[in-house]
């Protein structure tokens, strides 16, 4: 205790990701504060911390984003370090640098870290010279138009033109053929202009039927870096994540030697440290490519706690303090079978309109081998403002057959009653004959909903 960098932390965000946290700083034996918006005078984060402070108006840019008032915050209450969570500040190597100015530890990587692999066409050169296979495209960064076409002519179509600094799904448009290059190059750079203020893109090989699996590293100052298995997240709708699981239904012991190699490879090449995530596109072939990695803590992480028994928030807790890992690669065994479902306050029989209101009675599953990551309570009113998301679901059994047995159970047991969920709409997924045998690929979920649409 006595030696510790820092002993009390400042969390940056809000929802079930906050509650994690404060449930990591305590266990560990640290202190925590919390930050609200006027919109969260009654969320869970704000009332179950130990200390809390109001840091603006609802609307994210003057609350959740706003540096200068989390750094006040950390001033007031004599909190000496940051940890952004995901989502808002997570990935702003500005930040991160603001907090190191101010004598502040970020619990995440160095500004440099994010800032070259937050640009994710940087990020990809990086890593095709590191010896890591990257999807086929542009080498880094395309600034007109005339280069534009002519690179995508090498490539061939169909392509994606994507955003640099995109994230969440955003800032990504598909191109069939040579015809529409021109209309969706204007339309990808506004977009990426609008939603990251940036209008940096790169081009990239349309990978078809790819499968989303993305390896959990974690790594210290020291230079230990250790892979901790798999992720697959490709159920995904408007590429966003909707269900993952560990290990991935596609997964050979000597396909994922493979990967976690890269993927440490990866973390050595841009001296990183903290926990990180190198996402890959696999093939049907079973050939993998790296996509991007994101520099923090991921919203499906607790697949891989599960699985591995391995406390990530507390391990980014530890290399923060300027610890070494506690563990080596040949201690991280894979158990079972872990999947998560996001479970989101939205309507899907309206194309997934979000639906804020108030809970009016709320059930939780539980049992052996279930785990729910969440902010809300019975009484606690959703507030527009802020990602839909209310609850993950994890469930973890010794096999796959037997974790979707108990993800059906456990989604059948969730009852939230006031505002609209995904709960029925995840049962109905999981019980997808794809989703049994494994056999499903990023595109499966998107055609299984038009198939459902033509059918009412
Ligand atoms: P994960 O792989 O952890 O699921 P996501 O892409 O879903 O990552 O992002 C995690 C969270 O961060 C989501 O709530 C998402 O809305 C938010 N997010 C991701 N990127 C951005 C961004 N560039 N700007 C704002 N929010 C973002
Ligand atoms: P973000 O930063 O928004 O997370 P990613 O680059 O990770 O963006 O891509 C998000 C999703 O888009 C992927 O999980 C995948 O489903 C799809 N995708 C991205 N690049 C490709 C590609 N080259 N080929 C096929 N699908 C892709
Ligand atoms: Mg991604």
């Amino acid at each position: 205790m006595q030696d510790m960098k820092f002993k009390k932390v400042l969390i940056a965000n809000r929802g079930e990701i906050a509650v994690r946290i404060i449930r990591a700083c305590r266990e560990y034996g640290l202190g925590c504060v919390t930050v609200y918006s006027t919109a969260d005078r009654t969320a869970l984060h704000a009332e179950i911390s130990d200390e809390s402070v109001c840091i603006g108006p609802p609307n994210t840019a003057d609350s959740y984003l706003n540096k200068n008032a989390l750094i006040e915050a950390c001033k007031m209450t004599g909190a000496t370090a940051i940890h952004p969570g995901f989502g808002f500040l997570s990935e702003s190597a500005e930040f991160a640098n603001m907090c190191r100015e101010n004598g502040i530890t970020f619990i995440g990587p160095s500004p440099e870290s994010i800032a070259m692999l937050g640009d994710k066409a940087r990020a990809k050169e990086t890593m095709k010279n590191a010896g890591v296979p990257v999807i086929p495209g542009s080498d880094g960064a395309v600034s007109t138009l005339e280069e534009a076409k002519e690179i995508a002519e090498k490539i061939g179509y169909p392509l994606l033109i994507k955003a640099s600094a995109g994230g969440g799904g955003r800032g990504i448009r598909r191109v069939d053929k040579p015809e529409q290059f021109e209309e969706q190059w204007s339309l990808a750079r506004d977009e990426a202009k609008k939603f990251f203020a940036d209008d940096t893109v790169y081009l990239e090989k349309l990978i078809i039927g790819p499968h989303h699996v993305e390896i959990q590293i974690i790594a210290d100052m020291q230079g230990n870096v250790v892979a901790l298995g798999e992720r697959d997240c490709s159920m995904q709708r408007r590429n966003q994540k909707v269900l993952e699981e560990s290990p991935s239904p596609l997964m050979t012991q000597e396909l994922r030697e493979r990967m976690q190699e890269a993927a440490v490879k990866a973390a050595k090449a841009c001296g990183y440290y903290n926990v990180g995530t190198i996402e890959f596109l696999v093939d049907n072939d079973k050939n993998f490519y790296f996509m991007e990695m994101n520099t923090r803590i991921q919203v499906e992480h607790p697949v891989t706690e599960m699985v591995t028994g391995i406390d990530l928030v507390q391990s980014q807790l530890r290399v923060a303090q300027g610890l070494p890992l506690n563990f080596k690669q040949e201690d991280v065994i894979i158990r079972g079978h872990a999947i998560e479902c996001r479970i989101n306050a939205e309507n899907p029989d309206f194309d997934f309109r979000p639906s804020p209101g108030t809970i009016k009675a709320l059930h939780i599953p539980g049992g052996p081998g279930v785990r729910i990551d969440s902010a809300v309570y019975q009484g606690y009113t959703i507030s527009p403002y802020y990602d839909s998301m209310i609850a993950k679901l994890i469930v973890h059994a010794p096999t796959r057959e037997e974790a979707i047995k108990k993800m059906r159970w456990a989604l059948s047991e969730f009852i939230v009653e006031g505002i609209e969920t995904n709960i029925d709409f995840q049962l109905k997924l999981i019980k997808t004959n794809a989703f049994e045998t494994g056999e499903y690929d990023n595109s499966f979920l998107v055609s299984w909903l038009n198939k459902q649409k033509k059918l009412k």
